[in-house]
């Protein structure tokens, strides 16, 4: 059986107090869990935030990692800085770092690298844009996506990863994949993993990203591949997050 995971992601949201209040109000209104709790906060307030959630189990995430891992890369954040600041997760080939900044596939593969090395755990975004789906290569988008990785870090190391199913078109755009699409897809990331290793296929978590809701929740989470949600414009209003972490 495994663990279910809903993580939120702030984006680049919010002041450092709007961050500390949310982070508040989610440390206060959990309660008990089964499940784990993660928020993707940006870099800026991760001390701020690992400050007011040090008594809550409510993990750390980071929403980018470098690739390398240090030296002469102005603007970057590397694994080992995001590990001294207490992250246990980060965010690595999130669309909008894709489609925004012009991560690739093999510069993903290496930040999720980077980000084993230091003991981070990274949550591995895959997912296909609107126009893919429509000409039917999601499957093969979503391979690819995930072969790069799998190539570079090797199969093992999804024994210590997440992977999140976010299709593009769903992302902010309030268009849910159906419980049913979603889990077409999560059961075929399930099968490519279980080609190499079926025990880590079993135990990987793959979370839905995509216009996540309070409402839309508890169906999304029902479905047998998929344990838990990445939420990113639900997971700034803490009523609604914390419906969403009940809705497992
Ligand atoms: C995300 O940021 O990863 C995300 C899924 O956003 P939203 O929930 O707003 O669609």
């Amino acid at each position: 059986m495994r663990q279910s995971l809903i993580m939120g992601n702030w984006k680049m949201n919010g002041s450092r107090e709007e961050g500390q209040q949310l982070a508040k109000a989610l440390a206060e209104g959990l309660g008990s869990v089964n499940q784990e709790v993660a928020v993707c906060v940006p870099f800026v307030y991760l001390s701020d935030i690992r400050t007011v959630l040090a008594a809550s189990p409510i993990a750390l995430g980071a929403q980018n990692v470098a690739d390398q891992a240090s030296g002469a890369y102005t603007g970057e954040v590397s694994a080992a800085m995001l590990a001294d600041c207490g992250v246990k997760y980060s965010l690595v080939g999130h669309s909008e770092r894709r489609s925004y900044y012009g991560d690739s596939n093999e510069s993903v593969a290496k930040r999720f690298v980077q980000a084993q090395k230091q003991n981070i755990i990274p949550v591995l975004c895959v997912g296909e844009t609107l126009e893919e789906r429509e000409q039917n290569r999601t499957f093969q988008v979503v391979e690819e996506q995930l072969d790069t990785v799998i190539d570079a870090a090797g199969i093992e190391a999804f024994a210590n990863a997440v992977i999140a199913y976010e299709p593009v078109w769903a992302i902010g755009t309030g268009k849910t994949a159906s419980d049913e699409q979603a889990q077409e897809v999560h059961k075929y990331i399930r099968q490519q993993i279980a080609k190499r290793s079926q025990a880590i296929a079993d135990k990987v978590q793959i979370l839905y990203g995509g216009s996540v809701k309070p409402d839309n929740a508890k169906g999304l989470f029902a479905m047998p591949d998929i344990d838990g949600g990445l939420v990113g414009g639900a997971s700034l209003d803490a009523k609604g997050f914390l419906q969403i972490c009940h809705s497992v």
